[in-house]
C-alpha cells in the first residue's frame, strides 16, 4: 500500500528528496530512490511498501541478536522487501534485493500488534531487511506498540537520518545496529557506502539522545574485515562513544549470495575478535553464529560468576537482578523496563521563557503578528541579550540573537529574536506553517560580556564566547553539541565574523541562562 511520506522534502521542478536515510535520494517525477520503495508522484514523495510484509515470525530476542535485552523474551520479527543496502554477504537478499512481489501480504500496525499479543511476544522488532525502508509503517506500528505496553527494536544498518531517528525516536527501545567493518574501502566494497561514519553518528545519537539500549554487531568476513586494525577500531569506537557495557557481537559468516568464493569464518578468527574487544576493555563481547561456544554467555565482569546461560537461541538467566549481577551487584547493562515514550517537551513541561519564543514564531508565522501580551516572569523583565535557537527533528532551523540588549525587557528581545530566528535567518528558508508542529524552541540570556586576557580563562561547555576585532564581532553560544575546545570556539567565532586566522583579536566571555 502506498502512503505519503513524512521526511520528502519537495523541490523545484517536481524533484523531491528523500531524508528518510542517509542516501537523501533526489527523486525524479515517476522515479524511486536508491531503495526503490519511496517514489516520486506528481512531485510528493511516497512510501510504497506500508505495510507490505515479506515476513514475520515470533523469535527468540537473542536472534536479534540482543543479548541485554528483556532476556529470554520473544519478539515479533517483521520485514519487508528491498533496501537501501546492497551488501555482497546479505543473507536476506530474496526479500532484501527484489521488488515488492504481486504475492506481497498486506499487515495494518493494529493486525501486527494483535498478532504480537496473539503469539505471546514482549515486543516487536522491525529486522530482515532495512527497517527504515518503511519508515512511516514502522512509526506508525511503533506508536501502537508502545501504547499497548510491547517494547520496540529496529535491527538496522545504521544509515537513518539524525531526523529520521528523531522522528521515531521517542517509541523505540533498542537500536540494534551493524557497524560492518572500520575503512572506507570495506563499506565501499560490501555495500558501495561512502560516507559510513554517519551510522557511527546515529548510533551515538540514539543511546545519549533518545536513550535507547544499543547493541552492535560485526559480521566477520574473511580477508574483508577481520584484520586488527578494523577490529580494534570498531572495539575502541564502542568504548570511547557508546561505553564499555555495550555488548559487542562478533559474528560467523557463512558463504553467501555474491561471497559465496570465501569460507565461513573460522572460530579461531573470531576468538581473535573477541580478544581485540576485551583488549580494548568491552566488558560484553559475544560470539555470534557458534552454538554452544561458551562465549555465548554472560559472565559478570567483576565476581567472575555466570549470569546468562545461553546455548544458540535457549537462553537460562541464572543471576541478574534487573540490570546487576545478583552476586556481587555490579552493574550490566541489562535492559528489563519500557523506556518512557518521550519527545519534545509537552505544554506543560515547557518553560514560560521558551513557550514565549514558540507563541511568537506560531503567532507570526501563521497571522503575521505578535503574540498577544503575556504576564511577565522576573526573568522577563530585566534587560539583557537574548538568543533564540530553533531546531526542527535534532537539527538547527535558525538561530539569531542580541550580544546586547536592544529592546525595552527580555520577554521584547525574545519576541524580536523569535520573528528574526524563523524568518531572517539567511542559512534556512523562513520556517512555514507546515513545520510548526516539528519545531522546538531554546532561548538563552546572556550574562554581561567580561574581557577575557587568556584563554585559559574559557571554557567551551561554561563559557559562550565573542570575539572582536575593531567592528567586526562573532559570538558562539556555550555547551553546542560538537563543540569540545576553546580553539574550535574561537575558530568558528572569527569564521562568522569574518576575521582571518591570524589577525590579533580581542576576547570576550559570557555565560547563560537556558530555557526550553
Ligand atoms: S530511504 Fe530509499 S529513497 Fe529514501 S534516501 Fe534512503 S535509499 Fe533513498
Amino acid at each position: 500500500m502506498e502512503k505519503e511520506a513524512i521526511l520528502g522534502e519537495r523541490l523545484p521542478g517536481d524533484r523531491v528528496r528523500c531524508h528518510v536515510c542517509q542516501w537523501r535520494c533526489l527523486i525524479n517525477p515517476g522515479k524511486t530512490g536508491v531503495c526503490r520503495m519511496y517514489i516520486n508522484r506528481d512531485g510528493k514523495l511516497y512510501s510504497m511498501n506500508y505495510g507490505e510484509v515479506s515476513s514475520v515470525a515470533p523469535d527468540p530476542v537473542e536472534k536479534k541478536p540482543l543479548f541485554h535485552f528483556f532476556p529470554a523474551t520473544r519478539v515479533l520479527s517483521l520485514g519487508t522487501w528491498g533496501c537501501n543496502f546492497h551488501c555482497q554477504d546479505c543473507q536476506n537478499w530474496e526479500i532484501s534485493c527484489v521488488d515488492i512481489p504481486t504475492t506481497s501480504q498486506y499487515l495494518s500496525p493494529e493486525q501486527e500488534i494483535e498478532l504480537a499479543k496473539r503469539y505471546n511476544c514482549s515486543g516487536v522488532a522491525w529486522t530482515y531487511n532495512e527497517p527504515t525502508i518503511w519508515f512511516e509503517y514502522t512509526l506508525d506500528s511503533a506508536k501502537l506498540a508502545k501504547q499497548n505496553g510491547l517494547y520496540t527494536v529496529y535491527v538496522t544498518n545504521g544509515y537513518a537520518t539524525s531526523e529520521a531517528l528523531d522522528t521515531i525516536g521517542p517509541y523505540l527501545d533498542a537500536w540494534r545496529v551493524d557497524v560492518k567493518g572500520f575503512t572506507d574501502g570495506f563499506y565501499r566494497r560490501l555495500a558501495k557506502i561512502s560516507h559510513w561514519r554517519g551510522i557511527l553518528e546515529v548510533a551515538k545519537r540514539a543511546k545519549e539522545k533518545w536513550d535507547m539500549h544499543v547493541e552492535v554487531v560485526t559480521n566477520i568476513i574473511p580477508t574483508m574485515n577481520d584484520d586488527e586494525e578494523q577490529l580494534r577500531g570498531i572495539a575502541t569506537w564502542i568504548r570511547d562513544n557508546l561505553g564499555e557495557l555495550t555488548p559487542w557481537h562478533v559474528t560467523r559468516f557463512h558463504p553467501m549470495y555474491n561471497l559465496t568464493r570465501l569460507p565461513a569464518t573460522p572460530v579461531s578468527t573470531l576468538e581473535r575478535a573477541w580478544r581485540a574487544g576485551k583488549e580494548a576493555g568491552l566488558k560484553f563481547v559475544y560470539l555470534g553464529n557458534v552454538p554452544g561456544h561458551e562465549k555465548e554467555n554472560t559472565v559478570c565482569y567483576y565476581c567472575a560468576n555466570l549470569n546468562v546461560r545461553r546455548i544458540g537461541y535457549d537462553t537460562e538467566v541464572i543471576g541478574l537482578d534487573d540490570s546487576k549481577c545478583r552476586f556481587c551487584g555490579a552493574e550490566l547493562n541489562f535492559r528489563t523496563t519500557l523506556k518512557p515514550i518521550s519527545g519534545p517537551p509537552t505544554e506543560k513541561e515547557l518553560h514560560p521563557i521558551a513557550k514565549l519564543a514558540r507563541e511568537t514564531v506560531e503567532s507570526y508565522v501563521r497571522e503575521g503578528k505578535k503574540p498577544p501580551p503575556v504576564e511577565l516572569t522576573p526573568e522577563m523583565s530585566e534587560r539583557a541579550g537574548v538568543f533564540v535557537s530553533i531546531h526542527k527533528h535534532g537539527e538547527l532551523r535558525g538561530c539569531i540573537g542580541t550580544f546586547e540588549p536592544v529592546q525595552a525587557n527580555v520577554a521584547e528581545e525574545i519576541i524580536a529574536n523569535a520573528i528574526s530566528s524563523s524568518t531572517r535567518d539567511p542559512r534556512f528558508p523562513p520556517v512555514t506553517e507546515e513545520e510548526l508542529d516539528d519545531l522546538e524552541y531554546k532561548v538563552d540570556i546572556l550574562s554581561r560580556p567580561e574581557p577575557v586576557k587568556d584563554v585559559s580563562e574559557l571554557d567551551p561547555k561554561k563559557y559562550g564566547v565573542i570575539v572582536e576585532s575593531g567592528f567586526r564581532r562573532g559570538l558562539l553560544l556555550p555547551d553546542l553539541e560538537g563543540v569540545d575546545s576553546v580553539e574550535e570556539q574561537i575558530a568558528i567565532c572569527r569564521l562568522k565574523a569574518g576575521i582571518g586566522r591570524n589577525e590579533p583579536v580581542d576576547l570576550y566571555r559570557f555565560e547563560v541562562r537556558r530555557f526550553k
